[in-house]
């Protein structure tokens, strides 16, 4: 008798932006170093992939729609880039002019030097600086002596609990610097309410230096100490692609070939083993389009946003669909200007402006991404970019393009002095775009994790970081989870649970 052939494994990826792209190379990768056949698909609902992660490139601009660089410090999307190949287009932020400025009283006022996100780390600059008030820098210094929290979880002798970015540096810090400088920096990343995000699920750095050095101040003084000892002081804090990050979704795109299928929405996720129609072997999995095609899999690693997530694991996974479906996200908008540098007043001698709520402007931060990057506009134009929406002010950024336009040259004329029409101008919309992560956010990952049948992987920005660096660790993370769980003696089982 001719032996039975088995075919291939397959792991179906639904989502193609950059989580979903690099699981479907890390899945590649890991099956290929374990010499395992592995069939991999990706299913993309657009007719270009990336998702988030969008350059537009043309006549000399490179314009970004959503990320325009990835943190330095976290090693994974620079790592992928590498192994790609791209590391002769990977730059950092120019050298010169990494001022940030702050809008206060309607003037800009240079962010005080050594400003970490909720705490000074030079003391005089702090001291010294016109947006904190005497009291208010009192209250700040208060944090040198305040002990850490108690945490509850120490008493019920489980996980520490968690509370709300404001409630955290207010508690630490103090009103003001919440208010004036915190609140724009940190929750201004995720476009949301310090008094709704999770401290622990958006930055648990800072929490874990309350509880190592009981100070903000010195931990992050502490650590601004072992970077330069480590001569990591002088990097950047942002790395980009020369092309921008586009680079980094084009090349994987490339790599991966035919095992990417755009225009494919994904409709269901249903855990039936029926079979695929081109094979006779049953499959775990039968992920059903909306075209009325099916594609049979061993494995899902799902990636897209958390509402759409809800709706296609609904029947493999209820409560995990539940969870997914209550993750918040909000809109927000970015509309980018490209100017002659003769009509812009402004010098844009540093990376931009933020505004705090408290200056009752439309814009939440102004970016000056010419001055930032290398190669963004023609020579003698500049390029900038204003932010809209976010939480509580999602209508804003939900307007139409013309109209976010509109705003923001009349924005780009009171705050930078532009005069006349812009020579390009390009707004993109991301409605409920950006995920919110709640108080009790890592709580809800958890369950949703555990609520998941075998070999259905959840990743993405909805869940565990919305970095881009963070999404390809989610990615790698998947891929082991999804390869451990069709090959549970192929030795790739994560030792951090996906998601
Ligand atoms: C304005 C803005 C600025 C940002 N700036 C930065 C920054 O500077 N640095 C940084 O690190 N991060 C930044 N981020 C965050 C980062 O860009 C995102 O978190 C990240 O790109 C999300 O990637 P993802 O693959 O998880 O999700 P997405 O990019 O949302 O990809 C999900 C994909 O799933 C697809 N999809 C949806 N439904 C279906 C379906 N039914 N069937 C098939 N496919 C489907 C979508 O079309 C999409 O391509 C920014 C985000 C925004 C919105």
């Amino acid at each position: 008798m001719p032996p039975v052939e088995h075919r291939p494994q397959r792991i179906v990826v639904v989502g193609g932006g950059i989580t979903g792209l690099a699981a479907a190379w890390h899945v590649r990768r890991l099956a290929a170093e374990g010499g395992r056949a592995v069939d991999i698909v990706v299913l993309e609902a657009g007719d270009r992939v990336g998702g988030k992660v969008h350059t537009v490139r043309r006549d000399g601009w490179v314009i970004e729609a959503a990320p325009d660089s990835f943190l330095t410090t976290k090693p994974w999307a620079r790592d992928l880039a590498l192994a790609l190949g791209l590391g002769d287009r990977l730059i950092a932020q120019r050298p010169g002019g990494r001022q940030v400025f702050v809008r206060h009283d309607g003037a800009l006022v240079p962010l005080p030097a050594g400003f970490r996100l909720a705490a000074p780390t030079d003391l005089g600059a702090f001291l010294r600086t016109p947006l904190v008030s005497w009291p208010g820098k009192l209250r700040a210094l208060f944090d040198l002596v305040r002990p850490a929290r108690r945490e509850e979880g120490d008493r019920r002798g489980d996980r520490r609990g968690d509370e709300s970015m404001a409630d955290f540096v207010r508690r630490r810090m103090g009103r003001e610097v919440l208010e004036r400088l915190a609140a724009p920096l940190m929750a201004g990343i995720h476009v949301g309410d310090p008094e709704r995000l999770s401290i622990e699920a958006t930055f648990p750095q800072l929490a874990d230096l309350e509880r190592r050095h009981g100070s903000l101040i010195r931990g992050l003084r502490r650590s601004a100490t072992d970077r330069r000892r480590d001569g990591a002081g002088a990097a950047a804090t942002f790395t980009s692609l020369s092309g921008g990050v586009g680079d980094l979704v084009d090349a994987l795109a490339a790599d991966l070939g035919g095992i990417v299928r755009t225009r494919s929405v994904v409709a269901r996720i249903a855990r039936d083993g029926r079979s695929d129609a081109a094979h006779d072997d049953d499959f775990t999995y039968t992920v059903a389009l909306a075209d009325g095609s099916t594609v049979g899999a061993d494995a899902v690693i799902v990636t897209t946003p958390g509402p759409a997530t809800a709706r296609l694991i609904v029947d493999a996974a209820p409560e995990a669909a539940r969870i997914a479906g209550a993750v918040r996200h909000v809109s927000s908008a970015t509309v980018s200007l490209g100017y002659r540098r003769d009509d812009v007043a402004h010098p844009l001698d540093g990376l931009g402006i933020i505004a705090p709520r408290g200056e009752g402007v439309r814009w939440l931060a102004c970016s000056w991404s010419s001055s930032k990057w290398e190669g963004r506009a023609p020579d003698g134009h500049v390029l900038v970019r204003l932010f809209y929406g976010g939480d509580g002010r999602e209508a804003e950024a939900e307007r139409d393009e013309e109209t976010l336009i509109a705003w923001a040259k009349e924005d780009a004329e009171t705050v930078l002095g532009a005069t006349g029409a812009p020579v390009i101008a390009h707004a993109f919309r991301w409605v409920k775009g950006n995920p919110q992560y709640d108080v009790g956010h890592e709580a809800r990952v958890k369950a949703a994790a555990a609520a998941c049948p075998a070999a259905l992987v959840l990743a993405g920005a909805t869940w565990r970081g919305v970095g881009v660096p963070d999404c390809v660790r989610q990615a790698l993370d998947a891929a082991e989870t999804a390869l451990g769980a069709i090959h549970p003696r192929s030795g790739h089982q994560s030792s951090r649970q996906s998601i």
